[in-house]
């Protein structure tokens, strides 16, 4: 992986002149008042890039002006539902869009608890899918555009998008097939945790040197038993963000045991990181 991410440094073919990154869902599976987890990556002021689609994105989406027609790939880190639930409407709605080009979906491999995101797809809209009425999408006769499967296994490095190159590795997130990923944009880097308690040590590599460090912050400091099998807490957050030198850090996919420990979170995060630390609201956009 080293060796990906020297490549990707040494990429200086892509121009961007304004790089923001919207929060869609700042929230995870519960009745919150939030959208569960969404980002959008707007370069230029268009939307090129969807990551996650939780419960209440696309109503997220449609308010933040995105345009499906401009979106280059869509990326779900997990298929758990508060990352994924909404793919069918989104991809309903692409129906009465303009757009025509394909579009592709990466999301992990599978295993014997999770479909792969060909089998998830196919699950969706296969021709013994539950949205078989439109099983079109999944061939070259759409009568829209077609969505196509990408199966992420351990470590992938993929520059065939016009706007950003992505590199997304497996990362440890209990029995479940999960992504973490770095977003380079020219000089600029993003990198998201996913739904993750990072027990192999993968994000601090992957997150080095970046502008903006988005980390799910789904347990607090004092959490124990299943859920640390699952999230990192804050002083882990802290642990990476400090050993990659990350540049500021968006504490997203909030929950009910962390909203309201705003204080608690913070003191055990400045204990080994001094750097920025913003909690996410829906909608949130901020320029890289
Ligand atoms: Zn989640």
């Amino acid at each position: 992986m080293r060796q990906i991410l020297l490549t990707l440094l040494l990429l200086s073919s892509l121009y961007a002149t304004k790089i923001e990154f919207e929060v869609l869902g700042s929230g995870g599976p519960e009745f919150d008042g939030r959208a569960s987890t969404s980002y959008l990556l707007w370069i230029d002021n268009r939307a090129r890039l969807i990551i996650d689609m939780g419960s209440g994105s696309m109503l997220r989406f449609e308010e933040s002006g995105a345009k499906i027609e401009d979106l280059e790939a869509v990326v779900l880190t997990h298929l758990h539902i508060d990352h994924s639930v909404e793919l069918p409407s989104f991809v309903k709605a692409g129906y009465f869009s303009k757009r025509i080009a394909d579009l592709d979906i990466l999301a992990p491999d599978g295993n014997k608890q999770f479909p792969s995101t060909t089998e998830y797809l196919e699950t969706l809209f296969g021709e013994k899918g539950a949205y078989r009425y439109m099983s079109d999408v999944l061939t070259n006769d759409s009568d829209s555009f077609q969505i196509l499967p990408i199966d992420v296994k351990d470590v992938q490095f993929t520059d065939k998008y016009k706007s950003f190159h992505l590199t997304l590795i497996k990362v440890h997130h209990g029995i479940v097939p999960s992504l973490a990923l770095r977003i380079d944009i020219g000089e600029k880097s993003i990198v998201i945790t996913g739904d993750t308690n990072n027990v192999n040590r993968d994000i601090e590599l992957l997150a080095m040197d970046c502008d903006l460090l988005v980390a799910h912050h789904g347990v607090p400091e004092y959490a124990k038993g299943y859920a640390t099998e699952l999230h990192m807490k804050p002083s882990d957050i802290a642990h990476i963000a400090k050993e990659a030198k990350v540049k500021k850090i968006l504490l997203t996919h909030r929950m009910k045991r962390t909203i309201g420990q705003e204080d608690k979170t913070l003191l055990e995060i400045r204990k080994s990181y001094k750097g920025e630390v913003i909690f996410a609201e829906d909608r949130e956009k901020l320029e890289i």
